[in-house]
């Protein structure tokens, strides 16, 4: 399992995640476009998977020790990012 980081910092446009080895910048519209929630789940299998174009982050909350929330300015917040893959970049 991943560890938290040592620190995530929110902007508008990207999501900046700091690890002990190493700086991974997460643009919004990748994040958006990764997410792994039921509806873009659904979307996805279907085709229609969100693009990611123009997404801006509006909030971020720690979920347990294993991932991070993410709250889009569409209102989009169903979204979970397990540590793991904001790691991988
Ligand atoms: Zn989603």
């Amino acid at each position: 399992m991943t560890a938290a980081p040592e620190a995530v910092e929110l902007g508008r446009g990207r999501l900046t995640v700091r690890w002990p080895d190493a700086v991974v910048e997460w643009p919004a519209s990748r994040l958006r476009a990764a997410c792994r929630c039921g509806d873009c789940r659904s979307l996805r299998l279907a085709g229609r998977a969100p693009t990611g174009e123009g997404a801006e982050l509006a909030g971020a909350e720690p979920v347990g020790q294993y991932a991070l929330q993410l709250v889009f300015r569409d209102g989009h917040d169903r979204g979970i990012y397990p540590w793991e893959l904001l790691r991988a970049g």
